[in-house]
């Protein structure tokens, strides 16, 4: 039942690109704002950023509207993932999440000796909540959900998943991750993190990489309980690996509240085109709530990539659900033409 990615001959990141949407990065940031923050904080490169991360920290905590020592920092999320993976599962256990899912968190899991309970998605794309329920044993040592889901660009509803992360945390942590739900219009990017206030056990991951356009900058965090972090801490360390000047242009980010908002439209706009773009040229797809989105395609994985590649339109390939898929991210609009140009002389 498990799902598959395809890799094209080419390595990834050496593929000579001019439209790169295999990676969903945010083609318009890093934010002025944020840019501006990192040249002028580069000089201070000679010292440790331990005052200054704890600034970053306050101003996150207070967004978030939880106390300091609900967050830790890392470069990126995906250090988060990884520490989190390696450190609850260093004796063993099960993981229990969506299938398919974004698999950083459980392919650390299994690399230490963990073994994956994979649950298929329901068929509206949400995921099976009953289903993870009833995988969780005496083995199950976190609950891991992307929401909106990586690589299906699928929701789950917000009132359906506090409750599962109410009840279920009582057994087990459940860790949410919540890369893209900044993609989502005003009053719909409804968050879990509400429920650490609450005194549950979980485990919310957000990142800059996506809406702040920061992929390469490399800062992300996790909101948590403290004895969650503590025991994360313990082990690893929180934020070491995040430069000084990132540290500063991820505070500026979050005041720049225009450049959200033209990564947020200008997101919406490419996805509408390409809705348009797939259904004219008679492909189904799946409407996405995030910065990519996934169509079935009538060819191997492998030998599409090659041919897009040829083309110079990076994308992704999977397969689940008997099917194969494109996942494509939303680039610039003159990208999402090469795109679904490539796509004509591919696939059509
Ligand atoms: N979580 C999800 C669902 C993602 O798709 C990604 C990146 O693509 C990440 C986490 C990790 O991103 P980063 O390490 O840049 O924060």
């Amino acid at each position: 039942p498990f799902f598959k990615e395809f890799l094209p001959d080419t390595p990834v990141p050496l593929a000579p690109l001019t439209a790169k949407l295999n990676a969903n990065e945010n083609p318009y940031g890093p934010s002025p704002m944020a840019l501006e923050a990192f040249k002028n904080s580069a000089a201070g490169g000679n010292r440790y950023a331990w005052k200054e991360l704890f600034q970053l920290v306050d101003k996150i905590a207070d967004f978030e509207g939880v106390e300091s020592k609900n967050i830790m920092m890392g470069p990126g999320s995906s250090d988060l993932l990884e520490k989190t993976a390696m450190v609850f599962f260093m004796n063993g256990g099960n993981v229990v999440s969506a299938d398919p899912a974004y698999m950083s968190l459980i392919q650390v899991a299994k690399s230490v000796g963990a073994t994956w309970k994979p649950v298929p998605l329901k068929d509206d794309w949400s995921h099976d909540l009953k289903a993870m329920e009833e995988a969780i044993d005496d083995e199950t040592k976190l609950v891991y959900i992307c929401n909106p889901n990586n690589p299906t660009g699928t929701m789950t509803d917000h009132q359906e998943l506090v409750d599962f992360c109410s009840r279920v945390s009582e057994k087990v942590p459940v860790f949410v991750d919540e890369a893209y739900l900044w993609f989502l219009d005003e009053g719909a990017k409804k968050s879990m993190v509400s429920l650490v206030n609450e005194g549950k056990d979980v485990i919310i991951a957000r990142t800059f990489s996506k809406i702040h356009g920061m992929a390469g900058l490399r800062v992300g965090y996790i909101v948590a309980q403290e004895a969650t972090l503590n025991r994360l801490q313990n082990i690893t360390r929180g934020g070491m690996g995040i430069s000084l000047p990132s540290v500063y242009a991820a505070m500026a980010a979050m005041d720049d509240a225009a450049f959200i908002e033209k990564s947020r439209t200008l997101n919406a706009e490419c996805r509408e085109y390409v809705y348009k773009s797939l259904a004219a040229k008679g492909f189904d797809y799946v409407p996405s709530h995030t910065s990519f989105l996934i169509f079935p395609i009538e060819m191997e994985g492998k030998e599409f990539l090659n041919k897009m590649t040829e083309l110079k339109v990076g994308v992704r390939a999977f397969q689940f659900m008997d099917k194969n898929w494109c996942r494509v991210s939303m680039g610039t609009m003159d990208e999402m033409k090469m795109f679904t140009a490539a796509i004509d002389k591919v696939l059509v």
